[in-house]
């Protein structure tokens, strides 16, 4: 099996935390996935996709055991003007 976007052919069968965005909230579920050693693509079958939709029409209606594991970040966005001149 080769990678379909950078054409390499070191697809190695990977357990990742995949994220799920479920509004503001991102969920991690652990999959075993071919994954791309090479760019990371992460190579999803049918059964997989369908696991992550269950995740997240679960996620939805609040059916899901979820742990909380940390915080997710986002930088402010800063103003250009107020930043240091060059
Ligand atoms: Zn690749």
């Amino acid at each position: 099996m080769k990678c379909v976007i950078c054409n390499g052919n070191d697809i190695k069968v990977k357990t990742v935390d995949e994220q799920i965005a479920l509004g503001d909230d991102i969920i991690l579920t652990r999959l075993t996935l071919p994954v791309c050693s090479q760019c990371g693509e992460r190579y999803y079958d049918r059964k997989t996709i369908q696991l992550i939709e269950q995740i997240r029409v679960k996620g939805k209606q609040k059916l899901l055991d979820v742990e909380d594991v940390g915080k997710i970040l986002r930088v402010r966005e800063h103003n250009p003007s107020a930043s240091h001149t060059l």
